[in-house]
């Protein structure tokens, strides 16, 4: 039996495969309007004011009692620090990048750490080590392959997908655009890093099965994901690789790329994918619309479900749904640990 842990151990623990005192519970994005209302958040200055995103973020962890404390909420930052249009949706839609760049020449990011948005949450990280030094504190980041996408534009970067595993040439310029989206990324994870980030969390959505072929991510995909990942790891941080859809046929390539900790959705049966890994943990594929509308049965049975199935974390598919409710984020956690209880 393990001794009690705090929050940011237990999610260490996790992420260095050694025992906990129970199933971490941790999140991706997490901009819920109930929590926003609670800690007087403001829309859309919350994405820009860092006291207001902690206050937001932290009550995830103190209230709902999630072991993470995850900021910024979305998947722009780095779009708008680079000059791109960016919609800043609403209170309860994420902000969505609307423009593009047309040649990798025209990507600047010679002040991309002075940006408000990337100030923001480099801020944001500082103060939550502060008040939540408890917690594990987790930066959500744009991985490498959809950041290229996000400065190519997602239809040139599905076509290009194709076109460069056919003829040099393209792979070349697919080379190019990722080459500049794994700058902006190690500039951006070190000075996470520096600012006292206990993991980054990436999202490589833009490399799933459902938009690209498993081809291209093992071949172009899993080397600029490990590069980063090397980089990371060499600055002393672990980091959980996200990718939506069924990632099972790319899930040997996740595992290969270092990753601390690989994150699914639910479309993932996680009995196969722990098969197939082994010794990477796993988290993720509970449903994230149960915190929306699920049944306190449903959402017991779904993390009981993905525990039994070697889950080494509780986690959600995708990130938490802004309407999520604080009752059913708390029978959630209350599952994991109850699960925790009568099987670790
Ligand atoms: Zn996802």
């Amino acid at each position: 039996m393990v001794s009690e842990m705090t929050s940011r151990e237990r999610v260490l623990a996790m992420l260095n495969g050694k025992p906990v005192d129970r199933v971490p519970v941790v999140t991706g994005s997490t901009m819920v309007v109930e929590y926003i209302k609670k800690s007087g958040g403001k829309w859309p200055d919350f994405h820009s004011n860092p006291e207001m995103m902690v206050n937001v973020a932290g009550m995830m962890h103190t209230d709902a009692g999630i072991d993470s404390v995850v900021v910024p909420f979305g998947m722009f930052v780095e779009s708008i620090a680079l000059g791109l249009d960016v919609k800043m949706g609403r209170v309860d839609i994420q902000p969505s990048v609307r423009s593009f760049f047309k040649k990798p020449e025209e990507v600047n990011y010679a002040n991309f750490l002075e940006n408000t948005y990337v100030q923001t949450t480099l801020e944001a990280i500082k103060l939550a080590k502060e008040k939540y030094p408890e917690a594990a504190i987790a930066p959500f980041l744009v991985a490498p392959v959809t950041l290229a996408g996000d400065l190519m534009g997602a239809e040139n970067l599905s076509m290009l997908s194709i076109k460069c595993l056919q003829k040099e040439k393209q792979m070349a310029k697919m080379e190019k655009w990722l080459s500049i989206a794994l700058e902006i990324n190690k500039i951006y994870a070190k000075a996470c890093i520096e600012a006292g980030a206990d993991l980054l969390y990436y999202s490589d959505a833009s490399a799933s099965p459902n938009l690209v072929m498993p081809d291209f991510y093992y071949k172009v995909g899993v080397p600029v994901e490990k590069e980063l990942g090397d980089f990371i790891h060499e600055l002393g941080c672990p980091w959980v690789l996200h990718i939506c859809g069924d990632t099972v046929p790319i899930i040997e390539g996740m595992a290969s790329t270092g990753a601390d900790c690989l994150s699914v959705e639910q479309a993932v049966d996680m009995k196969k994918a722990t098969e197939i890994v082994g010794a990477v943990p796993i988290a993720g594929n509970l449903t994230p619309l149960l915190m929306v509308e699920g049944t306190e049965e449903q959402i017991v049975n779904e993390t009981r479900k993905g525990l039994n199935g070697g889950a080494k974390a509780s986690m959600l598919g995708c990130g938490t749904p802004p309407l999520s409710t604080s009752d059913r984020l708390k029978t959630w956690v209350k599952a994991a640990v109850e699960w925790s209880a009568e099987n670790l």
